[in-house]
């Protein structure tokens, strides 16, 4: 047997291989647990609570690939549902799941399984047998389960995906996301709004397979991971107006977001390149954030989805003041100078939780570097 440790995640002790803590990379044997992850399931634990006291009732949750079960665990312990499937293919995993449970005495509220993933998924799509809330968050990509998620999902429940494969989703690796994800991706500043739009992109493509929709609930990014909550619904994603690309001008930085590729600059006249097809609809939604925020465990969590409620109808796209002020020779003002010049002029101005360094703005990029440089 290896060795184990306990320790206190949330309100929830889990059972974790000991090396999963010692390492700087946690292995995958005997089973995979990654510390670094806490604020992923900390903003799991708010969104899913969040989800369940806005739908008004007691939710079931599906986790196909829950590992030592961390956030089902959590899920279990820290939010009202009323059942919670733990699923992962590895049994020293599941075993530690178990052990987790019991510890936090949620057992009775757990059903444990060993399929894989899809195979779990479809077992859970027939009628009756649906789950409210699905959890993905495999090594790498969501991809190859985001149609069996949308088929295991009753209509208005909720999907979230958690992706690892940023280097593919922000442009680095171009052929393996159109290959994933059957979008373009682009290397620009705002490479994380792009990969979280491709991933709302695919699940949304995933749902009109079968003639449903999604409404986003709320999306985070770190440099480990990129994460999108969705809810499925029965509406058709209007594809004319959530559906389409990002131009952006590698010359001047200007971009449009629009349901067609704009291939010529309308700044300065040079030719875009683009990104897409992807989701250019809204990123979060209000009223499921506003509930998650009372079940925020942690300070950033909370930062977070407060974050979100701030920047929702704001511009898409942000851009990232360090990198403007680099190439224009001048040092960059602090945030709060640029967001009140800019509002100061009439332009809309905020923060973005995608980037701790960028804001939104309506201003065109000349604007914003003149501003920037009498700032
Ligand atoms: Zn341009």
């Amino acid at each position: 047997m290896f060795q184990q440790s306990t320790i206190k995640e949330g309100k929830t002790e889990l059972i974790v291989p000991d090396s999963s803590l010692r390492e700087k990379v946690p292995p995958r044997d005997p089973a995979f647990f990654n510390p670094l992850g806490a604020l992923k399931r900390d903003v799991l634990v708010a969104v899913v609570a969040g989800y369940s006291a806005n739908l008004g009732s007691k939710i079931s949750y599906g986790d196909p690939l829950a590992g030592v079960g961390a956030g089902s665990i959590r899920v279990c312990n820290e939010t009202d549902v009323r059942r919670v499937y733990v699923n992962d293919l590895n049994p020293e995993a599941i075993e530690l799941a178990k052990a987790s449970a019991k510890l936090n005495d949620v057992y009775r509220k757990c059903s444990f399984s060993r399929y894989e993933a899809n195979d779990f998924l479809l077992k859970h799509s027939g009628p009756h047998k649906r789950f409210d809330c699905i959890e993905l968050d495999p090594f790498g990509s969501p991809a190859p389960f985001l149609e069996s998620a949308v088929r295991a999902c009753k209509i208005k429940g909720m999907v979230s995906a958690t992706a690892t494969d940023g280097a593919v989703l922000c442009g680095v690796h171009p052929e393996v996301c159109l290959r994933k994800y059957g979008s373009n991706s682009l290397n620009t500043e705002y490479c994380h709004e792009v990969a979280v739009r491709i991933l709302y992109g695919a699940l949304a493509f995933a749902a009109m397979r079968f003639d449903l929709g999604i409404s986003p609930v709320f999306a985070h990014t770190t440099k480990h991971y990129a994460k999108i909550n969705a809810i499925i619904n029965a509406k058709p994603v209007l594809t004319s107006k959530e559906i389409g690309h990002v131009s952006h001008c590698f010359s001047c930085g200007a971009r449009t977001i629009d349901k067609t590729i704009i291939a010529k600059c309308q700044e300065c006249g040079k030719k875009t390149k683009s990104a897409g097809p992807l989701w250019i609809g809204e990123l979060f939604e209000r009223q499921i954030v506003e509930k998650s925020l009372e079940f925020a465990p942690t300070k950033s969590s909370k930062q977070l989805l407060e974050g979100a409620l701030n920047e929702i109808g704001a511009p898409k796209t942000y851009f990232v003041i360090d990198k403007i002020c680099d190439n224009l020779g001048i040092p960059p003002p602090p945030l709060s100078k640029i967001i009140s010049a800019l509002q100061k002029k009439g332009f809309r101005a905020v923060r973005t939780i995608l980037n701790p360094r960028a804001i939104r703005t309506d201003a065109t990029t000349i604007k914003l570097k003149e501003i920037l440089k009498s700032a």
